[in-house]
């Protein structure tokens, strides 16, 4: 029996891993979870799920709850407890990091859904974990797919990663009509049911970005060694393409479960994880993109290969751009504006320490606030 912990139980991510592990009961046991400021949701989830430990990690008051639940207010405290078989990341944002530090040093398995916890730390944060021993399982679905298709075609006969993007809800939307785009309309992915920064990073593309960026720290791909491909149905999670020519895909249907339940069950299934690919009036298209319409995507090669700390001022100026316009502060094509506008600032200088990121981060952060030009 594998032990898991779940940071961010209330989120898109944790939830799917609660109904993921329902059908393995006999192969993986929540022992914990963590939430921030939705206390009572994720206690009521504990109670149904017969969770016995949950990390809070806001400073939300303290809740009364009964005593089959123990209260933390420290996650490492927790997770150093705990000592699970793996712990599932799946908090949203920046904020990711510090709990997926806090994992590397519990010494559990870290399956990886938090992607800025690689785009900000790089190879600091990957280098932290080889260091402590500690097995990384990416569980954002490319990265999943790559993951599967580089260790059973191995990593020398692997020429090239493709990466696949479903291009978003408005891949055919006039670009004028961008400007009138809500943060509602814009959360509202078409083949994914995600969180809402993810979700509107899908439909900019700047989650493509970011997924360029932790596919180069995870598997050591140069950036010309990277594709991306729009796919709009989502099927094809990644490809790779072999030495010989060849291309190698893996599909599923768009259910966050089937990543979460590779890594969660350490890649031991005696079912399927979910609905199986059904290939009735089943069509898949594929194209390239238009970096002129998808800029985001060209950006996050480009911070790549300048390197230094652009990966951060990427991450942390299109977290703070989005925030504004979740607020109503900025328009649609805005948030582009407002990253690029950050991107052009001198970012040549890398962190020396994985302490150090959060530094950086408020540079960036701050400079999309006081639209600070170069
Ligand atoms: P959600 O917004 O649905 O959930 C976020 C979770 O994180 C909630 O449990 C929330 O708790 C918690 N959280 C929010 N802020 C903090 C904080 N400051 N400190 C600690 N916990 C916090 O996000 P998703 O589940 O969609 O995404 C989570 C991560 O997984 C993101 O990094 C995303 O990019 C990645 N991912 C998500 C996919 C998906 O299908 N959703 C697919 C691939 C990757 P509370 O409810 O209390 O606020
Ligand atoms: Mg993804």
């Amino acid at each position: 029996m594998r032990t898991a912990v779940i940071l961010g139980l209330t989120g898109s991510i944790g939830t799917t891993a609660l109904r993921g592990v329902s059908n393995f009961k006999d192969t993986v046991k929540v022992v914990g979870a963590s939430v921030h400021s939705n206390v009572d949701k994720a206690i009521k989830l504990c109670l149904e799920h017969n969770i016995a430990n949950l990390c809070i990690t806001s400073n939300a008051p303290a809740p009364s709850v009964p005593d089959s639940i123990k209260i933390y207010r420290n996650l490492e405290e927790m997770l150093c407890t705990l000592q699970a078989t793996v712990v599932l990341n799946g908090i949203a944002g920046s904020a990711g990091l510090a709990a997926s530090v806090s994992a590397v040093k519990s010494g559990s398995e870290l399956a990886l859904a938090n992607k800025e916890t690689v785009v900000l730390g790089g190879k600091l944060f990957l280098q932290y974990a080889a260091k402590n021993k500690v097995k990384v399982i990416p569980v954002d679905s490319e990265h999943s797919a790559l993951d599967e298709l580089i260790s059973n075609c191995g990593r020398e006969n692997v020429s090239k990663l493709v990466i696949t993007a479903s291009g978003g809800p408005f891949r055919n939307t006039e670009l004028e009509k961008l400007w009138d785009i809500s943060p509602e309309t814009a959360a509202n992915h078409p083949t994914w049911k995600m969180g809402p920064k993810i979700s509107i990073d899908s439909s900019t593309l700047a989650n493509k970005g970011l997924e360029v960026i932790e596919a180069h720290y995870l598997f050591g791909f140069e950036p010309e060694k990277i594709e991306v491909v729009i796919h709009p149905q989502s099927v094809v999670h990644s490809m790779v393409r072999t030495t010989s020519g060849q291309v190698y895909a893996q599909l599923s249907p768009p259910d966050m479960v089937f990543p979460i339940m590779r890594a969660l069950t350490g890649s031991h299934f005696e079912r399927p994880a979910g609905k199986e690919l059904d290939f009735t009036n089943l069509d898949l298209n594929f194209r390239k993109p238009d970096y002129n319409r998808f800029p985001f995507v060209a950006d996050a090669f480009e911070c790549i290969r300048k390197g230094g700390s652009y990966p951060i001022a990427y991450n942390a100026a299109d977290e703070a751009a989005v925030a504004l316009f979740m607020q109503g502060k900025i328009k649609y094509p805005q948030i582009h504006t407002a990253v690029n506008r950050v991107l052009n600032l001198d970012w040549s200088a890398k962190p020396c320490s994985l302490e150090e990121i959060p530094l950086i981060e408020k540079r960036a952060y701050n400079a999309v606030l006081s639209g600070e030009s170069c």
